[in-house]
């Protein structure tokens, strides 16, 4: 376990200490070289090699300072995780002496086999080489193990030979460049010109922590990340006893060290507390901009799984690792700053403001609008679905919660005055108590995307799931609409302008207002009437796959820059794959735990009431014994017949060959397997003695000390 902080140990004196950051560039690089890079990064200049050496030369030094001996090129692969393969400084020179070197080459490129990760067909095996190419606007970092083992990680893109990106990360860069583009032409045509624009992303992290003892005896926790078997422990969440509750002392000290880790790799840990279920919780860094907030969440989800073993914890990133409460999401809080320091969908004090800020933030909600399935795409998975669509987490339908003030402003579809000064207190009824500022609006829970004042927070995103697929979409989007919005502006020219963006303004309200929605997400009604807008409703996230398949979709990507046709196949080709493969270790797992641990169990119980059945039968007794072994013969034969059903099933799915076949013949024919057969288990589990069930239970799980 690490240090305790103590009086004499400030945040502030270590926070980012293991973080490449402008403090460390100025340390260690001439002022010079340092301002070259600088440009570098914020002004896209060309990176030479001559700047790269240097650049390395510096890492290196900082890197063995602290202790390390090896770097990595550290990507994110379309499997979702990050990949890292170390390579150590050392050296031998021409001469045969032992050296340390790092070189510009070796920081700006490097190569991976890519034929070991999920391409989507973009490649072939044998056409295996891959690049990594450093992402200059990430920093670099410094893992360091418990022994004290320390690699310097480099963040970078990953593509093919051929240039196709092979990870999550790339299009969401190239999507922060084309909103920029489009975003810089709107305020330049709207007289309030900005060198940069890019998005901001807060990114609320829910996990579970659960005693690692407990996990190590649950073959479907280590295998498929969630519990497959279990009947509900007597109590659940139905009480709200639990989100914001008082932290206990075990999970306290964890989040003490996983701050610590994480403040010393320059993420602002923020807020932390207990959630709705049962042994879950939350962390909140303070946002950054997108591609940085989304290196950090990987880097904040590695941290939690590493400090949790310390701590003799396991941490469950799954959606829905438990059936019956509530799953995880990750709240990802959006918006869009200029360089200046602007919120762009900040409503601003000003009339010249107020319009800015109506253009913009009409440009996300005609976007999520008019691509209502990417916005589902980029949160399905098997896992997620999971989640979704129950009574807990926002469902399949895309819509935007506004609030009440500009719910008004769609409904007399006309723009909004300015009332920003307008100071509303909250009546307490208690004099003592300070005055309190009403926000602007009350929170709507089950919206899958809410405007929360100064930001969009989509919360259909999956604990699990990288940030990168989820904020590309919505960079994309918006960028496209202020795309259209910047083009007619300029075909109409500057005359007049003022009352033609108005005319504008209304236009998008008329256009867009049937995605506003600020009842309860979660009612039948809402499903209803979400049909007689002509919304798009996914069940299931394969379904959504199909996006990218679709023309006005394609066309966007495309145009953009964001993927090319071949990347966007690929893609969905991927996301098919990883359902089925999904669905099939699962099923796999389920007939494993059933046949190898549950079946052989509940035999034994049920020969013990068997034989206790005949022997009080001679003396006229044992009718429970007897019915109880009859309901546990019918359980067992029921689970037989299903179990082989399910084998066949997943036997079968797993021969198709199309990806979307493939991947809806799980979902169709071996899910509803699945159910069934942990239906019956559950229902042995609830007849049989305790002591006999064969891995831990929910009561043991979710309630430990
Ligand atoms: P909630 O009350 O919704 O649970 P939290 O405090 O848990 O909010 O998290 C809110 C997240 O939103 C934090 O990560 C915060 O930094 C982020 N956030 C706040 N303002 C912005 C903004 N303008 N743009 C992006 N993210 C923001
Ligand atoms: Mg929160």
């Amino acid at each position: 376990m690490s240090k305790r902080l103590t009086e004499d140990k400030r945040i502030t004196d270590f926070f980012a200490c293991d973080v490449f950051n402008d403090a460390a560039m100025r340390a260690y690089m001439q002022p010079a070289d340092y301002a070259r890079l600088q440009r570098v990064k914020e002004q896209g200049e060309e990176l030479d090699r001559e700047l790269a050496d240097k650049v390395a030369d510096a890492m290196k030094e900082w890197a063995m300072n602290k202790g390390a001996t090896h770097y990595t090129h550290w990507f994110q692969p379309l499997n979702g995780l990050t990949a890292e393969k170390h390579e150590a400084f050392i050296s031998i020179d021409k001469e045969g002496n032992t050296i340390l070197e790092f070189s510009g080459k070796s920081l700006s490129k490097g190569e991976a086999d890519a034929s070991s990760f999920p391409s989507g067909g973009i490649r072939n095996t044998f056409e295996a080489r891959g690049y990594t190419v450093w992402d200059v606007t990430s920093p670099a970092f410094i893992k360091k193990s418990q022994g004290g083992t320390g690699v310097l990680c480099i963040p970078t893109v990953f593509c093919s030979y051929g240039g196709q990106a092979l990870d999550k990360k790339t299009p969401l860069l190239r999507s922060m460049e084309f909103l920029n583009k489009q975003a810089k032409r709107v305020l330049e045509l709207l007289g309030a010109p900005a060198e940069k624009v890019f998005p901001n992303v807060g990114a609320e992290q829910e996990y579970f922590l659960i005693d690692k003892e407990t996990y190590k005896k649950r073959d479907d926790l280590r295998f498929t990340g969630r519990t497959l078997f279990g009947a509900p422990a007597p109590k659940g969440q139905e009480k709200s006893d639990q989100y914001y509750a008082k932290i206990r002392e075990r999970v306290l000290d964890y989040m003490a060290d996983l701050n610590e880790e994480l403040w010393k790799l320059g993420i602002t840990a923020k807020t932390q507390h207990n959630e709705s279920a049962p042994s879950q919780h939350e962390l909140a860094p303070i946002f950054n901009t997108a591609n940085i907030a989304s290196d950090q969440n990987q880097i904040i989800m590695e941290t939690m799984k590493k400090v949790a073993d310390r701590h003799g914890l396991s941490c469950l990133l799954h959606e829905k690792p438990f059936q019956g409460i509530s799953g995880s999401g990750k709240h990802n809080n959006w918006s869009l700053c200029t360089s200046d320091g602007r919120n762009l969908l900040d409503i601003g004090k000003t009339p010249k403001e107020n319009k800015i800020f109506l253009v913009f933030f009409l440009a996300v909600i005609a976007g999520v609008d008019e691509y209502q399935d990417l916005l589902r795409m980029s949160c399905g998975s098997f896992g997620n679905d999971l989640r979704l669509g129950g009574h807990e987490a926002p469902p399949g339908i895309i819509s935007i919660a506004v609030g009440e003030r500009f719910a008004h402003m769609f409904e007399a579809e006309s723009p909004l005055e300015i009332k920003s000064n307008v100071k509303e207190y909250i009546k307490m009824g208690i004099n003592w108590v300070p005055k309190v500022r009403r926000d602007d609006s009350d929170r709507n829970r089950t919206s899958p995307l809410a405007f929360t004042g100064n930001k969009f927070e989509f919360r259909l995103v999956g604990s699990m799931q990288t940030l990168a697929t989820p904020n590309t979409v919505l960079n994309m989007v918006t960028g496209e609409m202020l795309r259209k919005i910047a083009d007619e502006i300029e075909a109409h020219g500057k005359e007049d302008l003022d009352n033609f963006v108005a005319a504008l303004i209304t236009r998008l309200i008329k256009e867009h207002k049937k995605i506003v929605f600020d009842g309860n997400n979660y009612s039948q009604e809402w499903r209803e009437e979400a049909k007689r807008r002509g919304l798009m409703n996914f069940e299931s996230c394969v379904e959504s796959f199909d996006a990218l398949e679709r023309k006005e979709v394609k066309d966007l990507y495309i145009s953009s820059g964001v993927l090319t046709e071949e990347e966007m196949h690929a893609r969905r080709e991927i996301y098919l794959n990883d359902y089925a493969n999904t669905v099939k270790i699962e099923a796999q797992t389920m007939l494993s735990i059933y046949r190898s641990q549950i079946e052989p169990a509940v035999m034994r119980y049920h020969g013990e009431l068997a034989k206790a059945a005949a022997a009080l039968s001679e003396l006229g007794l044992g009718k429970v014994q007897k019915s109880k072994a009859a309901e546990i013969e019918n359980l067992l034969t029921a689970a037989d017949n299903i179990a082989r059903a399910l084998d066949g099933e997943t036997k079968n799915a797993q021969r198709i060959s199309e990806a979307k076949a493939k991947a809806v013949a799980f979902r169709d024919r071996v899910v509803p397997l699945m159910l069934r057969l942990r239906e019956k288990a559950d229902a042995m589990q609830l007849i049989c003695d305790k002591s006999v069930w064969p891995f831990p239970t929910y009561s043991d799980i979710l309630f430990y000390e």
